[in-house]
């Protein structure tokens, strides 16, 4: 969804000084990545060249978010609040967001906050030298007994469904999950890949 010249010139520019913060949203996961502001060419560059580009406040000038780092931000949608001085805009990171390297400018901090950290932590775990973690130990032993305890925890998880108990069914997932992430870890799939995957197929119906 793209803003109209109309829906533009209807914003809060007087209240704003002509500059209205921008939040951008990962368009797959939801998670906050950055604040920005905005004025109307950055709008309209944004929207032309599917590349977010800001108005910087430091550089008194338009910023196209990646132009040096090539860590551009994919325009979906641009969307004003309800009060029309707040932008949403909705964007498919290429690349780390923040300047120091994360996926946010906010840590890591997100809607899926709580994965996002355990991935992290799966994939130090995968870079650390030795050390006693459960986790190490599982990358040493290889593709297969990863690939294994998968199957296994799989296989868990749909008996203690079969059987409807619940807490079971809770801790077998939790397992099953783990596992998945360091499979996914392994095999150097991204946990972004598959939500892409998901959200594309979601798209298609
Ligand atoms: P980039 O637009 O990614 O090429 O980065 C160019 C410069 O913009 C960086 O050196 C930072 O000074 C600044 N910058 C990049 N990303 C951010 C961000 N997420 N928040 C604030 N400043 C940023
Ligand atoms: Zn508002
Ligand atoms: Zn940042
Ligand atoms: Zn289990």
């Amino acid at each position: 969804t793209k803003l109209s010249d109309t829906q533009i010139e209807e914003l809060a520019w007087e209240k704003q000084n002509g500059l209205i913060p921008a939040i951008v949203q990962h368009y797959h996961t939801g998670q906050v990545l950055m604040l920005g502001y905005m004025n109307k060419t950055a709008i309209h560059r944004s929207q032309i060249n599917s590349k977010v580009t800001f108005y910087s406040r430091s550089k008194q000038r338009l910023w196209t978010k990646g132009e040096s780092s090539n860590n551009w931000l994919s325009l979906i949608s641009i969307s004003a609040d309800c009060d029309s001085d707040t932008l949403l805009v909705q964007a498919i990171p290429q690349g780390p967001t923040c300047h120091k390297g994360t996926t946010s400018c906010w840590n890591e901090i997100g809607t899926d906050h709580f994965l996002q950290n355990l991935i992290h932590l799966i994939a130090q775990r995968k870079q650390e030298p030795e050390s006693s973690s459960y986790t190490q130990s599982l990358f040493k032993a290889g593709t297969k007994r990863i690939a294994q305890k998968v199957g296994e925890e799989g296989v868990e998880t749909a008996l203690a469904a079969a059987v409807n108990d619940n807490d079971e069914l809770t801790n077998e997932s939790a397992d099953l999950l783990f596992h998945l992430l360091v499979l996914l870890e392994n095999q150097n799939v991204s946990y972004e890949k598959i939500i892409a995957c998901l959200s594309e197929r979601h798209i298609k119906k």
